[in-house]
């Protein structure tokens, strides 16, 4: 009897040491499922091995340091960051944004220094526009994650428009509008290339810019400022 005891216990303890790590491989599984999840949210099917550019490559990439008065800081996102591809495209659209970041000192730099140093996700786009200063995240003919739709990360220059209550909205504006106007010279695109976050999903971004209409007179303003500079180059 006491031998079948003890045999019993063995085979109960060593039962409870294969559920445990059944149970541990299970919980394994489903962290890599999640991990994997994250990346599958931007709707990438890239092959990385693959060296051809997506669309064929673009012009060199412009490292703008002044748009029409306004200073470009470029403070890339270091190569080896989760957010940070490299995976080199043509330019087709530029894609404009709102951070809806309403919180004091949410400027450009602010996002900057959050894409280099906080943001833990493969979320990125190329440009944050203040009402005084531009900030560049990715180079222009990288693929950034920020239109959660293929067409529009593949192709798209995402821009985001900062709207931090302690900053001048209106001025931020009409600094977004000069970089669009400096970006579509730059890489022959036209004024319907501009597109909006919510042409590639149901999100209501660039927020400010939709609920009060005035997609047209961004348009506008950038169309204005395109013909002025060719004047002026005439
Ligand atoms: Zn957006």
């Amino acid at each position: 009897m006491k031998r079948f005891n003890i045999s019993l216990k063995k085979i109960i303890c060593a039962s409870l040491i294969v559920m445990l790590l059944i149970t541990i491989i299970i919980i394994n599984e489903i962290i890599i499922s999640k991990k994997k999840s994250n990346y599958d949210e931007s709707n990438i099917d890239f092959n990385i091995e693959d060296n051809n550019a997506y669309g064929g490559i673009t012009e060199e990439s412009s490292f703008p340091n002044d748009v029409y008065g306004i200073k470009v800081y470029t403070q890339f996102i270091e190569s080896n960051s989760i957010s940070r591809w490299g995976i080199k495209r043509k330019i087709k659209y530029i894609v404009l944004h709102e951070t809806d970041n309403f919180y004091k000192n949410t400027g450009a730099k602010n996002h900057a220094n959050y894409l280099s140093y906080t943001n833990k996700t493969s979320t990125s786009w190329h440009y944050t526009v203040d009402d005084s200063e531009i900030y560049h995240h990715v180079p222009d003919n990288e693929v950034a994650f920020h239109a959660s739709n293929r067409t529009g990360n593949l192709f798209g220059i995402g821009i985001e428009l900062c709207v931090n209550k302690d900053g001048n909205y209106e001025k931020t504006f009409e600094n977004a509008t000069k970089l669009v106007a400096y970006l579509l010279n730059e890489y022959d695109l036209s004024i319907e290339d501009i597109k909006t976050h919510s042409d590639f999903t149901n999100k209501n971004c660039p927020h400010n810019i939709l609920v009060n209409g005035r997609l047209d007179e961004f348009k506008q303003k950038v169309d204005y400022i395109i013909k002025n500079e060719n004047m002026q180059r005439r």
